[in-house]
């Protein structure tokens, strides 16, 4: 391919993937989405291939092929379940391909620049290898959390504002350091001290983030592993990698700032840890009472004598699988005059729009599926609230005990309706390990096992 025909390649390929992006932001056109996403890439990748890299197409092929072949694994055998630690180390990988270009970059000596374009390809890849290495090993330990390898309890020592400003102050002190010996040839010892003060960065701020603020991190990693490609791109002076970096950067900048709203957090108190350490779980303990279990027949009455009824799933949704089962109920109740509308958190499960690709993967129509913030007010009209395997989402603490590693947390106020009936395995909490008031409410009803086994029961005295 000519220059000319690889930078038109390079327009399409932008074309695809901002058409990609805005394509997933509706369930209804994600489906198109992800197609033009994939096409964009691999326009991407052969105008690459055949335009870009001159020599040793062998060593290119053979690690597309191994790279291919571990992502297709990978995609096939992962758990719905498992994808946002699926998501996670992803990121993570990103972030390690930014910190070893910048140092083949670095080491290259066939590169003859000098002055101040040296300068300013000394600064990006300076911070290339920076934000590389703090999505690298960020992810690594948000994959850890994610997965339960790591407890989701915070980890904070005192004086860690005082550390992580230290670690600031040393990555700007190295930087000017590198730029000036790159100068004279040298630069490499600043640069390698660099990248382990930023790795430990990376590991200390994900380990102080508390379990109910992981979204939040999850989209910053997801912002910072585009930043990190874009900074590559500069590097090697790629003008569509610079662009979809751009694209993952600022798609994941917006993300988490509508994951801290969706959260009522400010952005740099969650980057800054901390949240999740005080002692609200004791305070939501002290309220338990007595809790009332129902048989899932009992709530085959309740759902049939309803007029409306609001479905609330949560994580145990997807851990059970359960979604078929609750098209096959929405259907049923629908079918007898029920009005069935869902409710969705936007934090709901482990990743965003985890509830919204199981409901759409179970057919069920988008246009009775809604976010916290179009239903919140209309529980005093819900007949019955089923909610499905979750627990943070639904609990009462947030807004209540001011102490809770929630608290202040928006969350779906079900206890204003009639009656709701809650559908998890036992009383364990939730993600942020707090105790949920709401299950010892008088108009809460507990229904006890796992939620596709249940709502089968649920489902077979409906017919
Ligand atoms: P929670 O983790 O709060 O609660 C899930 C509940 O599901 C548990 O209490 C569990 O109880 C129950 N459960 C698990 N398996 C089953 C099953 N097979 N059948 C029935 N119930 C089951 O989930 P929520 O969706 O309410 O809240 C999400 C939490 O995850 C929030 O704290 C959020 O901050 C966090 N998070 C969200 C991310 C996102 O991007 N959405 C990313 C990272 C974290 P039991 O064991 O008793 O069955």
């Amino acid at each position: 391919m000519t220059p000319g025909i690889v930078t038109a390649a390079y327009i399409v390929s932008t074309i695809l993937f901002i058409l990609a992006l805005g394509g997933l932001s509706n369930q209804e056109t994600a489906r198109r989405g992800n197609a033009y996403g994939i096409a964009g890439m691999i326009l991407a990748l052969i105008a690459t291939l055949t335009g870009i890299v001159t020599d040793n197409h062998e060593i290119v092929l053979v690690a597309l092929v191994i790279g291919g072949l571990v992502g297709l694994l990978a995609a096939r055998k992962v758990q719905m379940t498992q994808m946002p630690e699926l998501v996670a180390i992803l990121h993570s990988l990103v972030g390690a391909a930014a910190v070893l270009v910048g140092y083949a970059n670095f080491m290259d000596h066939g590169l003859v620049i000098s002055g101040a374009a040296k300068t300013i390809h000394d600064i990006e890849t300076y911070l290339g290898v920076l934000i590389g290495a703090v999505t690298f090993s960020g992810s690594v330990i948000a994959f850890g959390k994610l997965s339960g390898r790591i407890g989701g309890k915070p980890m904070i020592f005192p004086g860690r504002h005082i550390f992580n400003l230290g670690l600031l102050l040393g990555a700007i002190v190295l930087g000017k350091m590198f730029v000036e010996q790159s100068a004279a040839g040298s630069g490499l010892e600043a640069l390698i001290i660099m990248t382990v003060i930023a790795l430990v960065f990376g590991v200390h701020m994900v380990m102080a983030i508390g379990g109910a603020d992981m979204p939040v991190v999850v989209s910053m990693l997801n912002s910072y592993s585009g930043w990190a490609a874009a900074a590559t791109g500069f590097m090697l002076n790629n003008d569509l990698l610079i662009v979809t970096g751009a694209l993952v950067g600022s798609s994941g900048a917006i993300l988490s700032y509508i994951m801290c709203r969706a959260m009522n957090r400010k952005f740099f108190a969650v980057i800054a840890g901390g949240f999740g350490t005080s002692g609200g779980t004791t305070v939501a303990e002290a309220e338990q009472g007595e809790v009332i279990p129902i048989l899932a027949a009992d709530t085959a009455e309740l759902l049939l004598n309803a007029r409306e009824v609001m479905i609330i799933p949560g994580y145990g949704m997807a851990v059970a699988q359960a979604q078929h089962t609750v098209f096959e109920i929405t259907k049923a109740l629908r079918d007898k005059g029920v009005n069935v509308r869902f409710g969705i958190h936007p934090v709901a499960g482990r990743m965003p729009g985890h509830m919204n690709v199981l409901l759409a993967e179970a057919k069920v129509p988008y246009d009775i599926v809604f976010e916290m913030d179009e239903i919140n007010e209309d529980f005093p009209d819900i007949d019955v609230s089923v909610v499905i395997g979750a627990n943070d989402i639904v609990n009462p603490a947030a807004l209540e005990v001011p102490d809770s590693p929630i608290a202040g947390m928006p969350v779906l106020e079900v206890w204003h309706g009639k009656t709701t009936v809650v559908l998890k395995r036992s009383m364990a909490t939730g993600y942020a390990g707090v105790q949920n008031p709401l299950f010892f409410k008088d108009n809460t009803r507990m229904l006890f096992g796992d939620a596709k086994e249940t709502l089968d029961e649920v489902l077979s005295n409906l017919r």
